[in-house]
C-alpha cells in the first residue's frame, strides 16, 4: 500500500484541520482539494480517522481507525454509495441520516468524494445541511478540481488544499510499492507531484521508450537531416506526444541544473548518466530548448499537428545549439 498517511500528515491542509480537531473548533464542513483522483477517497478517509479517532490525531490502530479504513464505521458514511457521483436521492438520504444521532463516536462525518462530477442540482440540495448543520455533523467534501462547484457550496465550506508533493517524499511513500528505483525516479521526476500519477507512471511500459527517445535526441541530433530521423522515429513509436515533451523537458531541466549546480541538484540521475556528455549544449541553448519546448506545449494544447511540432521543436533545439556554440 502506498503510504498516503506520511505524505499527507506533512500538509497544511492535514495540519489545519489536526489543530481545530485539538482545540476542539472542528468546522461544519471542510472542502479538500487534490489533483490525486486516484487517491481522493483515501485522503478523505484519513481526514475522517483525523477527526474521529480520540486516542490521537489520529492513531491509525483503534477500532474507529481501523474500521474507517475499511469503510464499516457506522458513524462516517461515504458517498457516493453506487455509481460514479453523488446524485440528488444521496443528498436526500444524507440529510435525512444527519438528523439521526451518532452510534458509537461523539459526532457523524459526511464523507463526499469526487464532488467535482456532482450535478447543479445535487449540490444545491447539500447548501442547506452545509450552512446548518445538526449538531457534531461534519461533512468533509473531496474534488480534484474546484472549479465545477458552485459558488454558494464554495462560499460555506473551508478550503483545504493538498499540494504537489517533493520528489523525496513521494519516493520514501511509493518505494514498497514500487521496488525499482531506477524506474521510480524516473516515474516521480515526469510526475505532476501526486502519488497517483507517479504510481501510473511507474506502471507504465512506455515510460522508458519515451526517455530513450527523448535522450537519442539530446545526445545523437546533430544535422537538419537527423531531425527529420528523429521526428519520423517519434511518430512511428506512437508515444504521446505530452509525455515526450515532459520528460525532454525534464532532461534539460536537469542539463541545466548540472551546469548552474552540480550534479546533486539533478532529479532523474539515471537518465542524466545518459546525457551528461551531450557537451555541446550550452546555458543558453539549454534555456532556449526550454523555452521552446514551452512552446511547443502549449502549441499542442491547441491541437497542433504532432508530427510537424516534434518536427518544428527539433529544428529549434538543433538551431539553438549551434547558435551558442558559435558565441
Ligand atoms: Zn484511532
Amino acid at each position: 500500500m502506498i503510504d498516503l498517511y506520511s505524505l499527507v500528515k506533512e500538509t497544511g491542509a492535514f495540519k489545519t484541520v489536526k489543530g481545530e480537531k485539538e482545540s476542539g473548533r472542528l468546522s461544519h464542513a471542510y472542502l479538500i482539494l487534490t489533483a490525486d483522483g486516484e487517491n481522493l477517497t483515501e485522503y478523505l478517509k484519513i481526514f475522517a480517522r483525523l477527526m474521529v479517532c480520540s486516542n490521537g490525531s489520529p492513531c491509525n490502530a483503534c477500532r474507529a481507525c481501523t474500521l474507517i479504513e475499511k469503510n464499516a464505521y457506522s458513524d462516517v458514511y461515504l458517498y457516493p454509495k453506487t455509481g460514479e457521483s453523488v446524485t440528488s436521492e444521496e443528498v436526500n438520504s444524507l440529510i435525512e441520516e444527519s438528523y439521526l444521532k451518532p452510534i458509537e463516536s461523539d459526532k457523524k462525518i459526511f464523507i463526499l468524494t469526487h464532488a467535482e462530477t456532482m450535478n447543479a442540482a445535487a449540490q444545491n440540495k447539500l447548501l442547506k445541511t452545509l450552512e446548518e448543520p445538526p449538531e457534531n455533523v461534519h461533512i468533509l467534501i473531496g474534488a480534484t478540481s474546484e472549479f465545477p462547484l458552485l459558488s454558494t457550496v464554495k462560499s460555506r465550506v473551508k478550503k483545504l488544499e493538498i499540494p504537489p508533493y517533493a520528489s523525496e517524499r513521494l519516493f520514501s511513500a511509493l518505494k514498497e510499492d514500487c521496488p525499482d528505483a531506477e524506474k521510480l525516479s524516473a516515474a516521480i521526476a515526469c510526475s505532476d507531484g501526486t502519488a497517483g500519477n507517479a504510481f501510473a507512471l511507474y506502471n507504465d511500459q512506455t515510460l522508458k521508450d519515451v526517455t530513450d527517445l527523448a535522450v537519442e535526441v539530446i545526445v545523437d541530433m546533430q544535422s537538419s537531416k537527423d531531425v527529420l530521423k528523429y521526428s519520423n522515429k517519434i511518430a512511428l513509436s506512437k508515444c504521446d506526444i505530452s509525455k515526450f515533451l515532459s520528460v525532454l523537458e525534464l532532461l534539460f531541466r536537469d542539463l541545466l541544473a548540472f551546469n548552474e549546480k552540480g550534479e546533486a541538484f539533478v532529479s532523474n540521475k539515471v537518465a542524466f548518466e545518459k546525457i551528461k556528455d551531450a557537451k555541446n549544449f550550452k546555458i543558453g541553448s539549454i534555456l532556449n530548448a526550454l523555452e521552446k519546448i514551452t512552446e511547443a506545449q502549449k502549441r499542442k494544447k491547441f491541437n497542433a499537428n504532432s508530427t510537424m511540432l516534434t518536427e518544428w521543436l527539433l529544428f529549434q533545439i538543433l538551431e539553438g545549439k549551434y547558435k551558442w556554440q558559435k558565441l
